[in-house]
């Protein structure tokens, strides 16, 4: 069995190959090292089922991969951090975004449609805005600015949701749609910006750690090994076939609590610090799926407590940071 996984040198699908090899499975991991890193999945380079082409999946894919026999697509080519302050936010980077899950997705759909493959389009809880409706059930279609700042990645995903759609209603195709939500973990980028990534940074190397708003917000957050077993199921089992499920951790704190959790498992002595009394634009006020769906279809439930997932993250930067270049 061969398995085509876009964005596999990023955070999320680096996991996810080195996963599906263990598993057995071929892997061929696709992406163009926009935000992810050839580091990312330079152990995986010499396994002998394993191969890493350099190409954009908005652009012509090469003939070599048409070619190739495939039997399931993983679509998580897109940058994915909202922080504008990141040189990876899909604010800086915002015609690759919309054309990775625009164009990109059409491409890898017709892929798809081609060798029968089974597709899953990587979707995300920013498809729900901010939401009105809580927790997230899969039946809410959110609450988006089409116009605002986070609009070039929340509605370049609806609309890819719309396209995998159209694929599953007219040409019968075997795919999915996994709406993730806040995932965390190793290999997050230094420079990524997301919260997880930028309050362990600030704590372990004694920079204020910066709260947006009042850090009265709410996430709940997923740690990686947990969502990539759920992105397995959904691809892998029947179950899911054209169906949307949300995966994440329903476990939910606010902002402030996430900023005090790392604080302390890292024992730093950062000030928390109020960046600015107001979210900044179109920031979600709260979030944390519903995942009776997921429970019921696939049999999948997050396993890793907050607390074990943090260390295992707290670990991985500051062993980076060590070796950081000065
Ligand atoms: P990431 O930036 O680490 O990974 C994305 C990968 O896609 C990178 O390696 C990047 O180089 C690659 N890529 C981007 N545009 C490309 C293109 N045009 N062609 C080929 N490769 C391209 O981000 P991540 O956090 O691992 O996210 C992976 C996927 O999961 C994304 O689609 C994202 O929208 C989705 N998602 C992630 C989260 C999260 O919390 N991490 C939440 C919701 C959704
Ligand atoms: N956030 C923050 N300080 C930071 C980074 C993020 O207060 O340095 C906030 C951000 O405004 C949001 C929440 O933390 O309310 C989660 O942000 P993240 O970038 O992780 O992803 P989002 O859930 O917004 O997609």
């Amino acid at each position: 069995m061969q398995i085509l996984v876009a964005g596999g040198a990023g955070f999320i699908g680096s996991h996810l190959c080195q996963s599906l090899l263990k598993d057995g499975y071929r892997v061929i991991c696709i992406d163009n090292f926009l935000t992810g890193k050839k580091a990312n999945v330079a152990p995986l380079l010499a396994h002998p089922k394993f191969l890493l082409i350099n190409t954009d999946v908005s652009k012509p894919l090469p003939e070599a991969l048409i070619e190739e026999k495939l039997d399931y697509i993983f679509h998580l080519a897109s940058p994915a951090s909202p922080n504008s302050l990141s040189p990876l936010s899909y604010m800086n980077l915002p015609l690759e975004t919309m054309d990775a899950n625009s164009l990109g997705t059409r491409r890898l759909l017709r892929l798809a449609r081609k060798h029968k493959a089974k597709f899953l389009f990587a979707s995300t809880s920013e498809v729900y805005g901010d939401p009105q409706v809580h927790p997230q059930p899969e039946t809410y279609w959110g609450y988006v600015n089409p116009i605002g700042i986070r609009s070039c990645y929340d509605e370049a995903k609806r609309f890819g949701e719309a396209l995998t759609m159209v694929y599953i209603r007219r040409f019968k195709l075997n795919a999915r749609i996994v709406r993730i939500f806040n995932t965390y973990g190793p290999r997050m980028d230094i420079k990524d910006g997301r919260a997880v990534a930028n309050f362990i940074v600030q704590a372990l190397t004694n920079q204020p750690i910066t709260i947006y708003g009042q850090g009265k917000q709410t996430r709940s957050f997923c740690y990686v090994d947990d969502l990539v077993t759920g992105l397995k199921k959904a691809l892998l089992t029947e179950s899911s076939k054209g169906q949307v499920i949300n995966l994440g951790n329903p476990e939910e704190f606010t902002v402030l609590d996430l900023a005090k959790k790392i604080k302390r498992a890292t024992g730093s002595a950062s000030p928390i610090k109020i960046e600015a009394m107001e979210l900044p634009e179109d920031d979600p006020e709260k979030r944390r799926p519903d995942i009776s769906r997921a429970k019921k279809l696939l049999g999948w439930q997050p396993k890793i407590k907050f607390s074990r997932g943090l260390e295992k993250t707290i670990a991985y930067f500051r062993e980076k940071l060590a070796n950081e270049p000065k």
